[in-house]
């Protein structure tokens, strides 16, 4: 008996091997809110926090760093039937953290009337960003989708009386209303909605390989739901619908559910300034 156990023990530990990475990294860190480009030498089935990666045909893949991961767990399973696993460090970041106290609590829980539709809105972004269609592949780094000076960045948090808040997840680029916004990368239009409570004209694209990136705040729309854009291509203008105390663009980009930071995408710092782009 006791050797049947051990040797049970023996087979389950052969199935799971502890092992180096199977890809190379062709773009990105292993930092929060980043996001990887993979290259896989040869086919397999990969999984990151029970996440299953989309391969492309020229086997690359991607993969997201949520705001506050510590730590992913990566799994394959080779030709043989092996299963094995990699535990990643992730490089952690400080975000910006604002208390702010003594509001009145109006200021603070927003119109029960809106919350539904707020609801709504999120729900259909949130279908959207889980689609894993394959029909085109990221190219990294993106290009910044306009010009202006970046008034917002990703991960900040204000905790209103005590209450935090949900984090920020964009790169806010402040410019006049009506600069022209251009897509980062070849992409499908996934959702143009003119009318949403608090992102108001709202374009969400589809890069593939999981990757979608989202614009907010427009005043205008210049591409409809399922239609295919070129990298450059012109898709709105810069605005302040919705929820914005002046004009700018929310510009996020997301991996499945994960909301990643656009800023680590790109190849410069700081988008160029107006009348440069
Ligand atoms: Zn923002």
């Amino acid at each position: 008996m006791k050797s049947f156990l051990s040797f049970l023990l023996l087979f389950w530990s052969s199935l799971l091997l502890a092992s180096d990475l199977p890809f190379t990294v062709i773009f990105g860190e292993w930092v929060q809110g980043s996001l990887l480009l993979v290259e896989l030498p040869v086919p397999m089935q990969l999984w990151v926090d029970d996440r299953q990666l989309m391969v492309s045909a020229k086997g690359r893949s991607t993969i997201g760093i949520g705001r506050d991961a510590t730590e992913l767990k990566i799994r394959w399973q080779d030709a043989q039937g092996v299963v094995h696993y990699h535990n990643q460090v992730v490089i952690t970041r400080n975000y910006d953290i604002q208390q702010i106290n003594g509001l009145p609590n109006n200021k603070v829980n927003p119109n029960p009337q809106e919350v539904t539709e707020i609801k709504q809105n999120n729900a259909d972004i949130a279908q959207q960003r889980a689609k894993r269609d394959r029909f085109v592949e990221p190219q990294f780094p993106f290009a910044w989708p306009t010009s202006g000076r970046i008034s917002g960045i990703y991960g900040s948090q204000r905790v209103l009386n005590g209450q935090p808040r949900r984090p920020h997840f964009g790169v806010d680029i402040a410019a006049p209303e009506g600069t022209p916004v251009y897509a980062p990368d070849h992409a499908k239009v996934l959702l143009a909605n003119p009318k949403m409570v608090l992102t108001g004209q709202t374009l969400l694209l589809d890069h593939g390989l999981g990757v979608k990136s989202i614009y907010v705040h427009l005043s205008d729309m210049t591409v409809k739901a399922g239609d295919m854009v070129k990298r450059g291509q012109l898709i709105g203008r810069v605005g302040k619908t919705g929820r914005a105390t002046g004009p700018h663009l929310h510009w996020g980009v997301s991996w499945f559910d994960l909301q990643l930071d656009a800023a680590k995408v790109v190849e410069t710092p700081q988008p160029p300034s107006l009348g440069n782009l």
